[in-house]
């Protein structure tokens, strides 16, 4: 089997559910352009009505077909009959003390998923997740140790920037001084090992008649899913940022085990031959500080090295601790003599800041808190839905 075939046969095997609302209407969000309009016209209706459809739904972000004022009364009664708009259930809406704000949102089999806005002063950027928990097991992270995992639709996808939108009151689409500039896929899940439903996702979030995001404020991070990552670069053309951690196959094999399959130096080929890079346009390499484990001299003087014509930027990240995490940060001091070993090469390092830590910020907290507390109180509001019914 080829590397890609074996990719597609991992997202079968963990394919979201079927796009129906409870209630067994089809559920709108997550449909591309062409797809509305098959659904549209099947209804007798002009493929006109169904672009102006995906502007009520994707540019103005109307959520019910009642306000969709200049749709007839009788289209929005059967659009009514047959489909829901869709946004997923809203948790938790925690604000952290620095503005940072983090949802816990739920869909329709009861799954939940965490996105988190990041606002800075040049940028706001939406951490949105591609996957419920994550089958990749990196020692560090305490995604990989959440026992389900499943794919995320289009529609949970596309949903994550929608709920923010209304949350932060941000539509239309088109609006000048919006706070949510940026997206990172950055938060549960290995968007690589999603692809088709992030990349139809990501043409709705680009689409400037959709949500009108340009590819240049999005941001894909992968651990190195080193085939479809040349495919990532021709077909969406979005910032790239590799999990790199680690500057020799043996470490980074200990801390993520993807390395066992795509070498160090497969990953890096990968990144060169990654389509559009220049020196405007660089590949970020994300390097979270581990004391004792990645962060000595030697380490920044190999990564200098090993990213030796790729035109790259590195961020440092500080290691963000969880419960039963056995891994420690490395010291300030430490970090901040690593990062200058890069600057001194000629490397752009910048320490990221760390935030949100009053509201269990560090990628998939919030969720085992959750579930954690719906252990404890079994008949809280937390309930999945699923249970509820
Ligand atoms: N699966 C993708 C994207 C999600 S993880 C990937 O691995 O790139 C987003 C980033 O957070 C990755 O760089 C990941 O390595 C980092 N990360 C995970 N757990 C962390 C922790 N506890 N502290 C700091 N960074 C962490
Ligand atoms: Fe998955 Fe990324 Fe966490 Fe690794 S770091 S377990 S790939 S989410």
């Amino acid at each position: 089997m080829t590397d890609q075939k074996a990719a597609k046969g991992h997202a079968a095997a963990f394919a979201p559910p079927s796009l129906t609302a409870k209630d067994g209407r089809k559920v709108l969000v997550g449909l591309s352009l062409e797809e509305m309009q098959d659904e549209i016209t099947t209804m007798g209706e002009s493929k006109f009505r169904a672009k102006q459809l995906w502007q009520w739904i994707y540019n103005r972000g109307a959520s019910e077909f009642a306000d969709m004022t200049s749709l007839s009364k009788t289209f929005r009664a059967k659009l009514e009959e047959h489909y829901v708009v869709g946004r997923p259930d809203v948790v938790e809406d925690l604000i952290s003390s620095d503005g940072t704000r983090k949802w816990l949102l739920r869909f329709a089999d009861g799954n939940e998923v965490e996105t988190v806005f990041i606002p800075d002063t040049e940028r706001g950027t939406l951490c949105i997740s591609s996957q419920v928990g994550c089958t990749l097991t990196c020692k560090f992270c305490h995604t990989g140790t959440q026992p389900l995992v499943r794919n995320l639709s289009p529609m949970e996808i596309v949903g994550q920037l929608m709920l923010a939108r209304d949350a932060m009151d941000e539509w239309p689409s088109s609006a000048p001084d919006r706070s949510i500039t940026n997206i990172v896929l950055m938060g549960m899940g290995e968007p690589l090992y999603n692809y088709d439903n992030v990349a139809k996702a990501m043409k709705i979030v680009m689409d400037g008649e959709g949500m009108s995001i340009s590819k240049r404020k999005i941001t894909l991070s992968t651990s190195g899913v080193v085939p479809q990552i040349w495919q990532c670069g021709e077909e969406l053309n979005v910032n790239l940022a590799i999990s790199l951690h680690a500057t020799d196959d043996e470490t980074r094999s200990k801390i993520m085990p993807i390395n066992n399959k795509y070498s160090i130096k497969d990953l890096l080929d990968a990144c060169r031959n990654y389509p559009g890079l220049s020196n405007a346009r660089r590949i970020t390499f994300e390097y979270v500080m581990l004391k004792d484990v990645n962060d000595s001299l030697e380490d920044a003087r190999r990564l200098v090295k090993l990213l030796k014509g790729i035109p790259a930027k590195i961020n440092l990240i500080p290691f963000n601790p969880w419960p039963g995490s056995f891994f420690e940060c490395s010291s300030r001091n430490q970090i901040n003599r690593f990062a200058q070993a890069l600057n001194d090469a000629g490397l752009s390092a910048p320490i990221r800041a760390t935030r949100g830590e009053d509201i269990l910020a560090a990628c998939g907290q919030l969720k085992s808190e959750s579930e954690r507390k719906r252990k404890v109180r079994p008949s809280s509001t937390a309930v999945p839905q699923e249970a509820a019914e």
